[in-house]
């Protein structure tokens, strides 16, 4: 009844299969929770890119809708620029014709509602006339970016300048103008329209575009014309380092983009657009974070919810895990104890079996052994011999010596009956008192016989005294039978008979071997 061994089925049971099944739950456990927060991650980082796009398309919209407002107003007044310079450069200018040319100015600006002025300029730079009816030829704008440009570049295209503060009322106005030629060729002057920037901003004011959102109206060379939010201080602020000029334009004409701005460091949606026709792009943009504000709380709110469920999830399984461990340890020790007292039963079978004083089977084996080896020997038709031993003159010697010197010599004369039966097949038994019993399979009675005076000399040789014996020793008789499997002997008639023989052993003076008829 030892420990268990390594290759004990219940102990393999016990840590074996259980912990596979507990480490087995643990791995899906926390493969839910896994994949849990990666869906949650992976649809949160969908839904930002969403909102981006959204924003992305959103400002390419406004940006198309401003480019096609600024270039109808711009148009507006270049029209008329247009048809002033031709006019010019045809009828020439002299006096009375200014006259009436200012008069023209005065009404054609009336009719657009976004200018602020119409004005000519000479070669010179002289204030020859104006749609505002002040006195010609007092103020001279040969100064200003419009005319320089005129003067040094033949082109007869629109030119937009950086926005200014009018000289006549004050107000912030872009300029649109174009240059006029003597029939020659040589620059003759400049024809300058000029539009109030609270035109656009009267606009742009108009539109939601958060709280940090702008709008930009600025010229091929990068300068800015307009923005919202209106600061004197960005008019003429060049961008031609900020990725709008440096990435964004040489890709192409319009796009969106998420970009950062080099005036005040806020990362911003964008959506830009070149006006059609004339040397201006709209650049519309909102903050990046308040686009992703609503996204922000949404994506919160859900992983809360999911780090809640999360933590449900790892406590119920955290308390499953723990049952399951529970369990299986109850399991364990269930069949620990189911296999001690199933080792306990082999003990208390084999004791059943076993003879105390000697070790060697008791009756009860002798009786079931016999019984199946007479059988065995029936069915192969091979022999089966059996010795009766008795110790003679016992009795006298219990007298003599004492009961438990009887014990020890009947202990003695066990293992020297043991110590001559060497073959597995063979059994030796306690068949009562001080009478023993050796079943031989597979032996006739002459080898029984030779092997009944072996032990009978072997306990004669071992020389126990027995003062009350004829031989001063203890000895012992031998009653020898050998069973036939072709008779239909039963066992009792074989030990009967076994017996007999040892009658006649003791009836003939003991300390011999006798064989049965
Ligand atoms: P014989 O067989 O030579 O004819 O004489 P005997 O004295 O041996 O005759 P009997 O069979 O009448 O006596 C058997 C004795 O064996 C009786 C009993 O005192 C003794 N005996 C039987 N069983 C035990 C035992 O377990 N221990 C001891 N010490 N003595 C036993
Ligand atoms: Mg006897
Ligand atoms: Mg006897």
């Amino acid at each position: 009844m030892g420990q268990p061994s390594i290759h004990d089925p219940v102990e393999q049971n016990r840590q074996g299969v259980p912990r596979l099944k507990t480490r087995s739950a643990v791995t899906f456990l926390i493969a839910v929770c896994l994949s849990m927060a990666v869906i949650v991650i992976w649809e949160s980082w969908s839904s930002r890119q969403y909102h981006l796009h959204d924003k992305e398309v959103a400002m390419s919209n406004l940006a198309q809708t401003l480019a096609s407002q600024a270039q109808a107003a711009i148009k507006q007044a270049d029209t008329l620029l247009f048809t002033l310079v031709d006019r010019l450069e045809n009828d020439g200018i002299d006096a009375g014709r200014l006259d009436r040319l200012q008069r023209l100015l005065g009404a054609q600006r009336r009719e657009l509602s976004q200018v602020h002025g119409l004005f000519v300029y000479d070669e010179t730079g002289k204030w020859i006339a104006n749609s505002n009816g002040a006195e010609v030829g007092v103020a001279n704008n040969s100064d200003r970016e419009y005319f320089i440009y005129h003067r040094d570049h033949p082109d007869r295209g629109p030119h937009i300048g950086p926005s200014i503060r009018s000289r006549s009322s004050g107000e912030w106005i872009m300029t649109v103008s174009r240059r006029i030629n003597h029939p020659d060729g040589r620059f003759a002057g400049v024809a300058l329209a000029t539009i109030y920037l609270s035109h656009f901003l009267q606009l742009y004011d108009g539109i939601d575009m958060g709280r940090n959102g702008v709008i930009n109206l600025i010229a091929d060379d990068a300068s800015i014309i307009v923005r919202r939010p209106f600061h004197e201080a960005d008019i003429g602020t060049s961008l031609a380092k900020s990725p709008l000029f440096t990435r964004l334009l040489p890709q192409g004409s319009s796009g969106t983009a998420t970009v950062r701005s080099i005036l005040d460091g806020v990362e911003r949606v964008v959506g830009y657009r070149r006006v059609e026709g004339y040397p201006l792009i709209v650049f519309a943009a909102l903050n990046k974070d308040e686009v992703l504000a609503s996204w922000r709380q949404q994506s919160l709110l859900s992983a809360g919810i999911v780090a809640l469920l999360l933590g449900v999830l790892g406590g119920l399984g955290y308390r499953l895990i723990k049952l399951m461990k529970k369990q299986d340890r109850i399991q364990g020790e269930l069949l620990g104890t189911q296999e001690r007292l199933l080792e306990l039963n082999r003990n208390l079978e084999l004791l059943a079996l076993e003879d105390a004083l000697t070790g060697l089977a008791n009756r009860r084996q002798f009786d079931l052994f016999i019984q199946a080896e007479m059988g065995r020997a029936r069915h192969n038709m091979t022999g089966l011999a059996l010795l009766m031993i008795d110790v003679d003159h016992f009795k006298p010697f219990n007298d003599r010596y004492g009961h438990l010197a009887g014990d020890e010599c009947l202990r003695k004369i066990a293992v020297l009956i043991t110590e001559h039966i060497r073959r597995p097949g063979d059994l030796a038994a306690r068949f009562g008192g001080e009478e023993f019993a050796v079943v031989l399979p597979g032996t006739d009675y002459v080898g029984a016989f030779l092997l009944a005076e072996k032990i009978r000399h072997a306990v004669q040789s071992a020389g126990l005294p027995h003062s009350e014996s004829p031989d001063g020793k203890v000895t012992v008789s031998v009653g020898v039978c050998g069973y036939d499997p072709a008779s239909e002997a039963q066992t009792s008639e074989l030990i009967g008979a076994a017996d007999k023989a040892l009658y006649v052993a003791k009836a003939s003076g003991r300390n011999m071997s006798v064989i049965a008829n």
